[in-house]
């Protein structure tokens, strides 16, 4: 047992070692691979086969990196210049499918990342996607919409030539929302001239699927709740923090209430709120408006709701829960605040948000033995319902949204099963072990079948 956790440390040391050697500065690349081959090293030194095919020094090099030019003008006239990247990582399973994401701290290692992530997640979801994601370095916040369709437009003008209904087919993330989506679409098809299928997350009236937009932040609710369901315990009447306030926080605020729990904090990059009596429908409607379309900021939640406190630059994690649920972005909490949740009794965190947790967040939840989804098994729902949409799409119908709410329950329900299939302890599920073994393992078999390429 010795021998073989000395070896497991010796390898992944190792293996860190030439990784970092080869991509210099992606610091969040470097924790994205830790965490996978942390976690699968053991298992992968036990199979032969998968070593001398060395899929994991392949896993890890991307197909190819894009990365281009995006020129457009500002509503004074003046020119800007940004970079924009695909990352197409690997298509093993099925065509490259992964977000976009336009914000300033977008740049290869962020997307590296979130490309290498995705690889798994889709892996986990049981439909045929392989693992991509894209953006640019681009602030939509303080845009005008013509400044953002010219951006788009732009972006489009490189990109388009990428993709394709069966080869890569982005969708949104931070910053890309319905209407960046629409300008995006629309540039598509003039440069096309053609109408398919080539991005998920449209609008129902043009393609897109209902649960689409909900579906990460249900998706990350129904995870959790299975995840409590395994332990005996339900969400109903527990007490939830989630932080961020865009389209994955505010969804899963929204099943969180459909499922009785009490959701107590919601956020953005200028602070978060505290709803000492728990978000009602009401307050919920508030925050969709102001942010879907007035596009404003959460302190003006509180300004309209006098028993919802803000807290300017402050994140929501000291607030007592039993769960939590990071929706905003990478490495938003870290070993101080686990510390404090588990100080609090914290039972579960299901992350909405990918890689919200830093390494030794991590670490300490498992530790503690407290129930942690990764991103990857539970905000996969978002990139599930867009490959519905894609086969809804291919078939030129639509489903109903009770058809799509249904089988993203299932898909999450499934996924739940992988990770305990493969992160089974005594008395404990270790679902980030699970969900890392259950997503290579199915795309180290399909490497291995394919032989060398
Ligand atoms: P949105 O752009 O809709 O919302 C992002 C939210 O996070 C906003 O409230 C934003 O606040 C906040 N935020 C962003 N950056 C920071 C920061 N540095 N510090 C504090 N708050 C920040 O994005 P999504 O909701 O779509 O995405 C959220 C997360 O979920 C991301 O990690 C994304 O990769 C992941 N995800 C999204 C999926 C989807 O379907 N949309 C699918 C799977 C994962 P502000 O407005 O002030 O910037």
């Amino acid at each position: 047992m010795l021998v073989l956790k000395t070896a497991h440390l010796k390898g992944l040391d190792q293996f860190m070692a030439g990784l970092r050697q080869r991509n210099p500065h992606e610091t969040e690349f470097h924790q994205a691979v830790e965490e996978v081959v942390e976690s699968v090293m053991p298992w992968y030194l036990q199979h032969e086969e998968y070593r001398k095919a060395r899929i994991l020094e392949r896993v890890v090099e991307p197909d190819r990196v894009l990365s281009f030019r995006v020129t457009w003008e500002t509503d004074d006239g003046d020119i800007e210049v940004n970079r924009g990247w695909r990352i197409q990582f690997n298509h093993t399973l099925g065509p490259y499918k992964g977000g976009l994401r336009f914000h300033p701290t977008v740049d290869q290692s962020v997307l590296k990342f979130l490309a290498f992530e995705q690889i798994f997640k889709n892996s986990l979801t049981g439909l045929p996607m392989g693992g991509a994601k894209g953006g640019a370095n681009f602030e939509p916040k303080g845009r005008s919409d013509r400044e953002v369709m010219r951006f788009c437009q732009s972006f489009m003008s490189e990109l388009h030539r990428h993709i394709g209904e069966d080869v890569d087919i982005p969708a949104g993330d931070i910053g890309v929302g319905s209407r960046e989506i629409s300008y995006l679409f629309a540039q598509y098809m003039r440069m096309q001239n053609r109408w398919a299928g080539v991005i998920t997350g449209k609008s129902l009236a043009y393609g897109g699927s209902a649960v689409r937009t909900e579906a990460t932040g249900y998706g990350c609710v129904y995870f959790c709740e299975n995840m409590l369901n395994h332990v005996g315990s339900s969400l109903s009447g527990k007490t939830v923090a989630i932080s961020g306030s865009g389209n994955v926080a505010i969804y899963a605020a929204e099943k969180a209430l459909q499922m009785g729990a009490k959701v107590v904090t919601l956020s953005d990059s200028g602070g978060f709120v505290f709803i000492k009596d728990g978000l009602n429908e009401a307050q919920l409607k508030f925050v969709r408006q102001l942010k879907e379309q007035r596009r404003g900021r959460i302190s003006e939640f509180a300004e309209r709701y006098k028993a919802v406190e803000f807290h300017p630059s402050a994140r929501p994690w000291g607030v007592n829960c039993q769960i939590a649920m990071p929706c905003a972005t990478q490495n938003e909490l870290d070993a101080k605040d686990a510390k404090t949740l588990c100080g609090n009794g914290v039972m579960a965190v299901s992350e909405g948000a990918n890689m919200p947790l830093t390494a030794e967040a991590a670490h300490l939840f498992a530790e503690r033995k407290v129930l942690h989804a990764p991103g990857k098994a539970s905000n996969a729902g978002g990139v599930a319902v867009s490959g519905l949409e894609q086969s809804q799409n291919s078939q030129r119908i639509s489903w109903p949204r009770e058809e799509v709410d249904r089988r993203l329950q299932t898909i999450m329900f499934e996924i739940h099963q992988q990770c305990i299939q493969h992160g089974a302890e005594i008395g404990h599920v270790d679902y980030v072990t699970g969900a890392n073994i259950a997503g290579f393992k199915k795309v180290a078999d399909t490497m291995l079948a394919y032989g060398v390429v």
